[in-house]
């Protein structure tokens, strides 16, 4: 069965994290665009040189460059059977990008599964973060702006798939590995195995 996942929520719900361990139970890759940036910004790319300044104020990356990228990601071989996005779509123009791209190979989100979190508890951990991974959008205005940018343009998304009846969430709370267990368990009910 395929899975054509989204995983949503906060900066700092764990997404990363939780992303790749479910990818790899349900056996199709994780797909970050987050990943994708930083991986061009670390390699110098023109698409890099793009979008370095905006990925480190925490504003988004313009739809046609992000929308381009992914319809590119999700026409790679490995994603022909499935794929877990991280961090796309991310504000409601992207959910109607993926819908079109799937769309042209006859297929669409099976589920969106969101991880709730406390919002101080989200703070907390991205300063962690910052200390341990230095990355350049974790300094404290950035988180700042990074979480608004998700209330105002993000969280909406929620709305979009609950309406279609896509929704499954999630609590992002505590043990990483027993979220991923209650992650699992959420996507059982939506898609019997
Ligand atoms: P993330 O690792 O998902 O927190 O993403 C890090 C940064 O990359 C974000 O703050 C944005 O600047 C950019 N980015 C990642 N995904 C997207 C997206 N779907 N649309 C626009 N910008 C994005």
């Amino acid at each position: 069965m395929t899975a054509r996942l989204v995983l949503l929520g906060p900066p700092g719900a764990g997404k990363g994290t939780q992303a790749i361990r479910l990818a790899e139970s349900l056996g199709v890759p994780a797909i970050s665009t987050g990943d994708i940036f930083r991986e061009n910004i670390r390699n110098g790319t023109e698409l890099g040189r793009q979008v370095q300044d905006i990925t480190a104020s925490g504003a988004l990356v313009p739809d046609e460059l992000t929308n381009e990228l992914v319809r590119d990601r999700l026409a790679q071989a490995d994603a022909a059977e499935g794929f877990l996005l991280d961090g796309y779509p991310r504000n409601v123009a992207q959910v109607g990008a993926l819908d079109e791209i799937l769309a042209a190979a006859g297929a669409g989100v099976d589920a969106a599964v969101e991880l709730t979190v406390d919002p101080q508890v989200v703070v907390d951990r991205l300063t962690r973060r910052a200390a341990i991974e230095g990355r350049a959008d974790d300094t404290e205005d950035v988180i700042r702006h990074r979480l608004d940018v998700y209330a105002e343009q993000t969280a909406p998304i929620s709305q979009v798939y609950a309406a279609r009846g896509l929704l499954v969430q999630v609590d992002g709370l505590g043990d990483v590995d027993e979220v991923t267990q209650r992650l699992l368990d959420a996507l059982r009910v939506v898609r019997p195995a």
